[in-house]
C-alpha cells in the first residue's frame, strides 16, 4: 500500500479518536461529529486509491454502493424523530457488525477460490519431483493435513483467526441489533424463541465455536456458510429473551462487538484505519457496557444467561388502591408555592418535546426563589445520555443536573418530585419485587419526596411492561396529559400567580 494511502488512513483514525473524545460532552459533541464525518470521508475517498482495487467494474460497485447507501442514509437521517433515534443507532450498530462480517466471508470465499490452482500448482511440482501422478499428488498433499488445502493455508494463520473470531462477532452484533431495533421499534416484545432456551444457547454458541475452529482448517464453503448460520442464530437467540431494564446493556454490548469485529477485520485486510477505529469502539463501547450494567446493578453475564428461559411476566394483579388525579394548574400552582423542587424526566419527555416548556417552568420557578434541580437515571430514555441531550439542547445549564447516586439522598428533604414521562425508572418494583422483570435496577427514589407529580398521558405501562405502584401511592398525584400541553398549562398557572 502506499504511503500516502497508509497516512490518510491514519489521519482518519485520528480524526475519529478526536471526534470520539469530544463526543464526551455535550458541549463538544457537535464538533466531535463533524471531526469523525470528515475521518470517514477522508477513510473512503482514499480507498479509492488502494492498490489492491483493481478493474473498472470494482470501481462502479463501490460508486454504486456509496450511493445507494448515502441516499439511503440522507433520507432516513432527515425523516427520523428524535425519539426514534435509539433505533436508528441499533440499526447502524447491526449494519457495522453485518459489514465486518461480509468481509470476513469475502476474504474466506476468495481463499477458497485460490486453493484449487494454489494446490494444484503444488500438486504439479510434487508430480514432478515424486514422480507420482497429479492426482495421486494432490490426494498425497490433501492428506498431508489442513495446511495444506485450507483456508489458514491460504491466508495465513493470524489473519485467519482474526478473520474467524471477526465473523463471530461481527454477525453476533448483527443480527442481535436488528432483534434490538425490532424490540425498541416497539414490533417485537421480550420471549424466548424456544423451551429451555438458555441451555439452546449454550449448544449454538458451542456449534458456532466448533465450526468457527473446523473452518481455520477447511477447504469447504459449507462449513464457513454453517459457520456464519450459527453466529447469526446465536446473535438472535441472545437477543430475544432479553428485555425491559436490560436492553441498553445488550445494546451497548453489541456496540462494543461490532468495533471490536471492525478492528479484527481491519487487521485481516491490513486497513489500519478499520483497526485503530474499531479498538477504539470496541474499547470505549466495553466501558460503556461496564458503566450500564453497574448503573442497573448488573452483571454482563447475568444480562446474557440469567433471562433465558424465563420469560417473567408481569403480576396480572395490579397495585392496590386508586390513581388520584390534580389538574395541571393545580399542579403549577403547588410547584410555585414549594421550596425544593426535583424534576424526573424520562422517554415521555422526549416522545412529547416538552423540555422547552418544562424549562420555562424552571426559570418561573426559580424566579419565585424554588430551588430546583433535575434527576437523571442512567437508562432513562431509550439511548444513554437521551435525557441529558434534550436538556441541553432546552438551554438547561449543567449544573443543574444531577445523576441518579448524587441526588438519590435529596428525595427525602424535598417538597416536589415531578416525574415528566418517566416510568421504569421510578418504580419501587425494582426494589421490593423480586418477581418483577426490572427487581434489582437501582431506581430514583421519588416516592421519598413528600408529594409527586406524575405527567404522563394514561395508564400506560413502561417499556418493561410493568406496572407502577408508585402512581398509585398515597404522596402521588397523576397529572394526565400530553407532557408539552401540561407544561404549557403549568407555565400558565405560575404567571398567573
Ligand atoms: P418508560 O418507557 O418506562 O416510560 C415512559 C412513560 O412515558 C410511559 O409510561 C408513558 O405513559 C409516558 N409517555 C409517553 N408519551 C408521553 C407523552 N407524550 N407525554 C407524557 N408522557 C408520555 O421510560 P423511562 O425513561 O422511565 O425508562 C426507560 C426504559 O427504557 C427502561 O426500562 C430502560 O431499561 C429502557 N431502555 C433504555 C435505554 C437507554 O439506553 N436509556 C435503551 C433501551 C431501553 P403513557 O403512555 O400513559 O403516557
Amino acid at each position: 500500500m502506499s504511503w500516502f494511502v497508509q497516512l490518510s488512513y491514519l489521519l482518519a483514525a485520528v480524526l475519529f479518536i478526536f471526534g470520539l473524545k469530544a463526543m464526551s460532552s455535550p458541549r463538544t459533541a457537535r464538533k466531535g461529529i463533524i471531526w469523525a464525518g470528515f475521518g470517514m470521508v477522508l477513510a473512503t475517498l482514499v480507498t479509492f486509491l488502494h492498490p489492491d482495487i483493481h478493474g473498472v467494474s470494482n470501481y462502479i460497485l463501490i460508486v454504486i454502493g456509496i450511493a445507494v447507501a448515502g441516499v439511503l442514509a440522507w433520507w432516513s437521517g432527515r425523516r427520523v424523530a428524535m425519539t426514534e433515534m435509539p433505533q436508528m443507532v441499533a440499526l447502524y450498530n447491526g449494519m457495522g457488525g453485518g459489514a465486518a462480517a461480509a468481509i470476513a466471508a469475502v476474504e474466506m470465499l476468495r481463499a477458497l477460490r485460490m486453493l484449487p490452482d494454489d494446490l494444484q500448482a503444488r500438486a504439479a511440482s510434487l508430480a514432478e519431483e515424486s514422480g507420482l501422478s497429479v492426482a495421486a499428488a494432490e490426494a498425497a498433499l490433501r492428506a498431508e493435513g489442513a495446511a495444506s488445502g485450507s483456508i489458514a493455508a491460504a491466508l495465513g494463520a493470524d489473519v485467519t483467526v482474526l478473520a474467524i473470531l471477526g465473523a463471530l462477532i461481527g454477525t453476533v452484533a448483527f443480527s442481535g441489533s436488528l432483534i434490538a431495533w425490532a424490540k425498541l421499534d416497539g414490533r417485537m416484545q421480550r420471549n424466548s424463541l424456544v423451551p429451555a432456551q438458555q441451555i439452546v444457547n449454550v449448544v449454538v454458541f458451542a456449534l458456532a465455536v466448533i465450526f468457527g475452529i473446523m473452518t481455520f482448517f477447511t477447504d469447504s464453503v459449507a462449513i464457513v456458510v454453517i459457520f456464519f448460520a450459527l453466529g447469526l442464530l446465536f446473535g438472535v437467540f441472545v437477543a430475544v429473551p432479553i428485555g425491559g431494564a436490560d436492553m441498553p446493556v445488550i445494546i451497548s454490548l453489541f456496540n462494543a462487538l461490532t468495533g471490536l469485529a471492525v478492528a479484527f477485520e481491519g487487521y485481516a485486510i491490513g486497513n489500519p484505519a478499520m483497526i485503530i477505529a474499531g479498538t477504539v469502539v470496541g474499547a470505549a463501547g466495553t466501558l460503556l457496557t461496564q458503566l450500564m450494567a453497574k448503573a442497573m446493578n448488573r452483571s454482563i453475564a447475568n444480562v446474557l444467561f440469567a433471562g433465558f428461559g424465563t420469560t417473567v411476566q408481569a403480576s396480572s394483579e395490579g397495585p392496590e388502591g386508586e390513581m388520584q388525579d390534580v389538574s395541571a394548574e393545580d399542579a403549577g400552582i403547588m410547584m410555585a408555592f414549594a421550596d425544593k423542587v426535583v424534576i424526573v424526566p424520562g422517554y415521555g419527555m422526549a416522545v412529547a418535546q416538552a423540555q422547552h416548556k418544562i424549562w420555562e417552568l424552571v426559570e418561573l420557578l426559580q424566579g419565585r426563589g424554588v430551588d430546583v434541580k433535575f434527576a437523571i437515571h442512567p437508562v432513562a430514555g431509550r439511548m444513554p445520555g437521551h435525557m441529558n441531550v434534550l436538556l441541553a439542547e432546552a438551554g438547561v445549564p449543567y449544573d443543574m443536573i444531577f445523576d441518579m447516586e448524587e441526588i438519590n439522598e435529596e428525595f427525602a428533604t424535598t417538597d416536589v418530585a415531578v416525574v415528566i414521562g418517566a416510568n421504569d425508572v421510578v418504580n419501587p418494583a425494582a426494589k421490593n419485587d423480586p418477581s418483577s422483570p426490572i427487581f434489582g435496577m437501582p431506581i430514583l427514589d421519588v416516592d421519598a419526596a413528600e408529594n409527586v407529580l406524575v405527567i404522563k398521558r394514561g395508564k400506560g405501562t413502561g417499556f418493561s411492561g410493568v406496572e407502577n405502584a408508585l402512581f398509585f401511592s398515597e404522596n402521588t398525584r397523576m397529572v394526565f396529559g400530553d407532557g408539552q400541553k401540561v407544561a404549557g398549562a403549568m407555565v400558565q398557572a405560575v404567571k398567573g400567580l
